[in-house]
């Protein structure tokens, strides 16, 4: 398996930006065993990009593209492509969906041209973009593979770890073995700064964010021979990570969250846990609730919206919540105080909160 990969962006031709993708983009495929023999920069230009993809395909098996995936009209690798392909150019109506909640959320409002970034080849597999809208494709035709990645760095490197990785390893001798590290109670990049020098110098195993929106998540991504050997590389740089981190690391695997980790520990401890809820509206209950096994330990939860429900059910003083306020630490206190002594459990988690869809609003 050869590749070649296709820089696209008159800026790059111009010298106004480095090309740090191609210089990454080719680490990474080293690491995979995948020989990159070409790397071209073209710019925004159809004629010379077709040409471009002309050439690249009579030599190498596989190209991979970086750039030309925004929302304005000069970004213009898809629509070549497929063109070069004879496909069609389709609106992929999830990802579309996707970009209108971003624009939502922002409160901004989302002009026609952005619906381009949620356009796919047709045929093509897509490649979610965890930390931005343009999507990514992949495009097996004629024995031949096209893989298309946006060209912002963050966003090309994620598609790249994320999606690309998992994809090639069919084409590795190797076996690639992918730990995951869950961190709480830091935020993105916090973490990246403390493990910046991993996810920067470290080629194999490699260390990298596992975009996720809820919490932080490192992957450690090792080749080998054998998965054993494998884990032999693998394990001192979670060590290492462990010992920087300190109590801020708290799982590991794929699927793991921190309600699972810690009903685990209430079960194995026997620890009854009782949950009153305001601005969470039950969805703490439900996360314990997930967990097999869970009746043993979780006692009640419930919903204490109201300023009424707070005092009826829990005992919240009324003093409390003229004084403090439904949010605030001393109501959050007397809930989960009330809740723990109703139900008589070891432990109780309360949650009070501004979280309401406008923001602001302030609770009865
Ligand atoms: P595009 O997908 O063409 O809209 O790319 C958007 C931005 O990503 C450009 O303005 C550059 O700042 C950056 N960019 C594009 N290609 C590369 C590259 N090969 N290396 C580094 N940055 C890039
Ligand atoms: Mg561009």
């Amino acid at each position: 398996m050869n590749c070649e990969i296709i820089s696209v962006g008159t800026e790059l031709l111009l010298g106004d930006i480095i090309d740090t993708n191609a210089y990454n983009i080719s680490r990474r495929l080293k690491t995979l065993g995948i020989n990159v023999f070409y790397r071209t920069t073209v710019g925004d230009n159809d004629k010379r990009l077709f040409d471009v993809f002309d050439n690249a395909f009579k030599r190498s098996d596989m190209v991979i593209t970086t750039g030309g995936l925004g929302a304005t009209t000069d970004d213009i690798t898809k629509d070549i492509a497929a063109k070069f392909f004879n496909k069609k150019i389709l609106l992929d109506e999830p990802s579309l969906e996707i970009i209108k909640d971003f624009f939502n959320k922002k409160n901004i409002s989302m002009s026609k041209i952005n619906e381009r970034q949620a356009y796919t080849i047709q045929d093509a597999f897509i490649l979610k973009n965890d930390v931005g809208l343009a999507i990514g494709n992949i495009l097996e035709e004629n024995g031949k593979i096209l893989i298309i990645l946006p060209g912002p760095p963050n966003e090309c490197l994620t598609m790249f770890d994320n999606y690309v990785i998992p994809y090639l390893t069919k084409f590795s001798k190797k076996t690639m073995i992918s730990k995951f590290m869950h961190f709480s109670d830091i935020g993105e990049s916090e973490l990246g700064e403390i493990v910046s020098d991993l996810t920067q110098n470290l080629e194999n195993p490699t260390v990298a964010p596992y975009a996720k929106d809820t919490e932080c998540i490192l992957r450690i991504t090792a080749k080998a021979d054998n998965e054993e050997d494998a884990n032999k590389m693998i394990n001192p740089v979670m060590e290492e990570i462990k010992k920087r981190l300190g109590t801020k690391f708290y799982g590991e695997g794929e699927k793991t969250s921190l309600a699972f980790v810690f009903s685990k520990m209430l079960i194995q401890k026997n620890l009854k846990i009782s949950v009153s809820e305001s601005c969470t509206g039950g969805l703490l209950s439900s996360a314990f609730v997930d967990y097999p096994g869970i009746s043993e330990v979780f006692i009640d939860g419930n919903v204490t919206y109201s300023c009424f429900a707070k005092k009826k059910y829990l005992g919240v003083k009324e003093e409390t919540l003229n004084l403090y306020g439904a949010v605030s630490k001393e109501t959050a206190e007397e809930m989960a105080i009330g809740t723990a002594l109703s139900n008589g459990t070891d432990i109780a988690i309360s949650t009070t909160g501004v979280a309401g869809p406008s923001g602001g609003t302030k609770e009865k």
